[in-house]
C-alpha cells in the first residue's frame, strides 16, 4: 500500500470491461461484442442543431444545474415514465457516470451500506467504495431478477440504499409494475433511498419502460439517472441527468459545482433536440435492435443457454457447458477467433459462468461473429 495514495483508490480494481477493450484496440481482425456502444450515428437533427450552436459560437458554461430549458424539457419528458416533477428537481450531469458519483457522494457517510443486485454495471461497486461507502452485493435468482424475499433477506446489514438498473447491463432483464412493487414495498419498510439507473429506459422492448419513483410513496425516496448516450447514441458527447427530491438533489448540485461546473453546453443543446425527437424515430432504432436481438438470441441460443433481453442491447448467454471459466472462455475466444466479449464475472461474482455480447453492431458483423463463437465452442465440446 503506497502512503502516497488513497486507500480506498488503492483498493479498487481497473473496470473488466476496458482491459478487453484494449485487448482489441489495434487489431483489424477482431469483431467486438465487448463495449457497450451503439454503433448508429447520432440523429441528423441533433447533429445539427449541435453545428449551429458552434456556428453562432455558443462555446460559455451554462447555470451550473444546466440550460433552464433542458431541465424543463427532461421533467416534461419523465411523464411518460410516469413521473410528474418540476424541472428545478433536475439536475443536468456529463452523463449518467457523473450522476451516479454524485448521488453516492451526496447520500453516502462513512460505513453506510449500499445493495447492489448483481450482475450489474461495473461502476456501481468501485464508486461506492470509492464514496467511503460499504458495498453489499447481493445474487439474483437464476432469472437475474430481484424480488422481496431476496432483498428482505439483505435487511440484516441495515443498508442505506438501494442501486437497481432496469433494463439491466449485462443481462437485459427488466421489471413491470408488479415486480417494481416488490422493490418499493421493501425500500418503504425499511426506509432506503433507491438509486434507479434507468439509462436503458428508451430501449425497451417488453412493455413500456416505468420509472420505480412514479409508484405510491417512492417520488421522495428515488434517485433516478438517466441520459442520452444509449437511445440516441451520444455516449461521447457525456451528457446525462439526476432528477431527485429538493434536499438531495441540491446536495447533489453542491457537489456538481466544485467538481464539474456544467455539462458542456454544446451537448445540452444536442440533448435538448433529442427530446424533440418523434416516437415514431425512436421505434425505428427500437426495431432495429430488436430485429438484431432476435438474430442474435436466435442462432447463439442453439449452442449455449442463452435467455431473451427484454431492453437494453446486451444478451448474456451461459458459457458453463464449456467446461471453462469466464475470463478464459473470453481471452481465448479473442486469441483465437478474434470475437471480443466481457467476461460476466466483470459484472459479479454470480456473473462467473457466463459472457457478456453486447449486439449493437450491424447484422452482417453479427453474423460472422456469432459462426466465430460457435466454430469456438463447438470445438471445445468436440475436445
Ligand atoms: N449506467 C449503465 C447501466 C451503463 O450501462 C452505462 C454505460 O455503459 C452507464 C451508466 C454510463 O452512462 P453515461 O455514458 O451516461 O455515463
Amino acid at each position: 500500500m503506497s502512503r502516497r495514495l488513497n486507500e480506498r483508490v488503492q483498493g479498487i480494481k481497473p473496470s473488466g470491461i476496458r482491459r478487453f477493450f484494449e485487448l482489441v484496440v489495434g487489431r483489424k481482425d477482431v469483431i467486438s461484442l465487448g463495449v457497450g456502444e451503439p454503433d448508429f450515428s447520432v440523429p441528423w437533427s441533433i447533429r445539427e442543431s449541435m453545428i449551429y450552436s458552434l456556428e453562432k459560437g455558443w462555446s460559455s458554461y451554462t447555470s451550473n444545474w444546466g440550460l433552464k430549458e433542458l431541465r424543463y424539457g427532461i421533467a416534461e419528458y419523465y411523464k411518460k415514465f410516469g413521473v410528474d416533477v418540476s424541472g428545478e428537481n433536475v439536475l443536468v450531469t456529463t452523463g449518467v457516470s457523473e450522476g451516479l458519483d454524485l448521488a453516492l457522494r451526496a447520500l453516502i457517510n462513512p460505513g453506510d451500506v449500499v445493495l447492489i443486485p448483481e450482475p450489474c454495471y461495473v461502476a456501481y461497486k468501485p464508486l461506492t467504495f470509492l464514496a467511503y461507502g460499504e458495498p453489499v452485493s447481493i445474487p439474483t435468482t437464476p432469472n437475474f431478477e430481484i424480488n422481496y424475499d431476496i432483498l428482505n433477506s439483505y435487511s440484516k446489514f441495515d443498508p442505506k440504499i438501494l442501486i437497481i438498473n432496469y433494463p439491466n447491463n449485462p443481462t437485459g432483464v427488466t421489471y413491470n409494475r408488479k415486480k417494481l412493487e416488490e422493490i418499493a414495498d421493501f425500500a418503504i419498510e425499511k426506509d432506503l433511498i433507491i438509486i434507479s439507473d434507468e439509462i436503458y429506459a428508451e430501449l425497451t422492448y417488453k412493455g413500456k419502460h416505468l420509472s420505480i419513483a412514479a409508484l405510491n410513496g417512492m417520488e421522495d425516496r428515488v434517485v433516478i439517472l438517466n441520459g442520452f448516450s444509449k437511445a440516441y447514441s451520444m455516449t461521447g458527447f457525456r451528457i446525462g441527468y439526476a432528477i431527485a427530491n429538493d434536499e438531495i438533489i441540491k446536495a447533489m448540485t453542491k457537489i456538481h459545482q466544485y467538481c464539474m461546473l456544467c455539462a458542456p453546453i454544446t451537448s445540452q443543446i444536442g440533448a435538448l433536440e433529442a427530446l424533440k425527437l418523434k416516437e415514431d424515430e425512436l421505434d425505428k432504432i427500437r426495431a432495429e435492435y430488436i430485429r438484431r436481438r432476435n438474430f442474435f438470441v436466435k442462432r447463439i441460443g442453439k449452442f449455449l443457454d442463452v435467455k431473451m433481453p427484454e431492453g437494453a442491447f446486451y444478451a448474456f448467454p451461459c458459457i458453463k457447458n464449456t467446461g471453462l471459466r469466464s475470463e478464459e472462455f473470453a481471452e481465448k475466444l479473442l486469441v483465437e477467433k478474434g470475437v471480443a466479449v466481457v467476461p460476466g464475472n466483470a459484472f459479479g461474482e454470480c456473473g462467473e459462468g457466463y459472457v457478456r455480447c453486447a449486439y449493437a453492431l450491424d447484422m452482417e458483423k453479427l453474423k460472422v461473429a456469432v459462426e466465430r463463437i460457435e466454430e469456438f465452442v463447438e470445438n471445445i465440446k468436440s475436445n
